[in-house]
């Protein structure tokens, strides 16, 4: 964020406001953590706020400070249209277009109000008047730190405050290992510890709060495990069956496709997952090395994200889906041997 950037968001900031901050649609850790965070922080300087989130999220979020008052645009659509349309200033955290908020975008995008954006995705809309856009950040919830330093106001973070933005950073960060961590999103959270996040306790509360279910699905997915050694390549496939069968709930399937990542050779892992609900097949990215998923979800699959992390979608089946990645691998060969 330059500084004509900064003063325009102090300057918005000044007064007290009607403030709401929107995450983007499936929200994960990285999205509440962040989002909750900069709702305490703007409520200590005295601004009216509310947090928006398109869809529902994962159980395994739900005990994070603050995230009982959080409107879901999904189940109260009148109450969080009204929020938005009578904002003074809309914040959006952890995405960069507002198509990634579903169908919520329609209404954003008919706002003629404020938009600060804060993200670390690549290739950001320029619909901000505020765009705090880095791609060499960690995460959002580290950047909403970061932001709160430039305005001053380190001293104001609490443990509520200290506990989103540590979850947030720590499952952006697959527990701190992704190559996105840097030596100051270390010194971000060994403050956050000092500020009352509890480290092991957060951990535990995320990562240990698995459902037989999702374990037994867990199963299913390594079992659908497919290796196309020649490309470097793993992909797991899930059906709507399946997921039915071990009574899928949202979050269940988070981090599966990193299990591919983790096998020896592999620098390109894939998850389909059917939404027989929404006549799609989600699909998760991720890589390790200088293979851009980014650019592969763009170019065949209607999403983006990182480098190493992306999302998509298709509108085919399952098995056409797959069908048609398979197809598209060839064009990737040499770029997969040499990630
Ligand atoms: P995940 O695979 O965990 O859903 O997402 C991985 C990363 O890609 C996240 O940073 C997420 O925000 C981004 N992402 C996921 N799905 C999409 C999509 O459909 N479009 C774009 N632009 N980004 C996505
Ligand atoms: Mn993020």
């Amino acid at each position: 964020m330059n500084d004509t950037a900064l003063q325009t968001a102090k300057e918005l900031l000044s007064h007290s406001k009607k403030i709401v901050v929107i995450g983007h649609k499936n929200p994960d850790g990285d999205a509440i953590g962040s989002c909750l965070a900069l709702s305490f922080f703007l409520k200590k300087l005295g601004h009216d706020t509310q947090v928006l989130m398109p869809n529902d999220f994962p159980e395994f979020l739900k005990w994070l400070p603050g995230c009982e008052n959080i409107l879901l645009f999904e189940k109260d659509r009148e109450e969080t249209t009204k929020l938005v349309n009578e904002a003074d200033i809309i914040f959006t955290l952890d995405f960069n277009a507002l198509n990634r908020t579903g169908e919520l975008g329609t209404v954003l995008e008919k706002v003629t109000t404020h938009f600060i954006m804060i993200d670390h995705h690549q290739q950001p809309d320029s619909y901000a008047v505020v765009t705090y856009s880095d791609v060499t950040m960690s995460s959002t919830s580290e950047m909403v730190y970061h932001f709160i330093d430039k305005l001053e106001g380190l001293k104001k973070i609490d443990a509520s405050i200290a506990t989103n933005l540590y979850a947030g950073i720590m499952t952006d960060t697959g527990s701190f290992r992704f190559p996105s961590t840097s030596a100051t999103t270390h010194k971000v959270i060994a403050h956050l510890i000092e500020c009352g996040a509890n480290n092991s306790a957060i951990h535990q509360n995320i990562f240990d709060t698995n459902s037989p279910d999702r374990m037994k699905l867990l199963g299913v997915a390594l079992e659908n495990m497919v290796i196309l050694e020649e490309y470097h390549t793993a992909y797991i496939t899930l059906s709507q069956k399946e997921l039915d069968a071990h009574n899928f709930r949202k979050g269940d399937t988070e981090g599966f496709v990193n299990y591919s990542l983790s096998i020896k050779g592999i620098v390109f892992a894939v998850i389909f997952i059917e939404n027989k609900q929404e006549s799609i097949t989600k699909i998760s990215f991720r890589s390790k090395g200088n293979f851009s998923v980014n650019e592969f979800a763009r170019t065949h699959f209607h999403g983006g994200g990182h480098t190493n992390a992306a999302g998509g979608r298709s509108e085919k089946s399952l098995k056409a889906t797959v069908k048609e990645f398979i197809s598209i691998l060839p064009k990737y060969k040499n770029a997969l041997n040499h990630a």
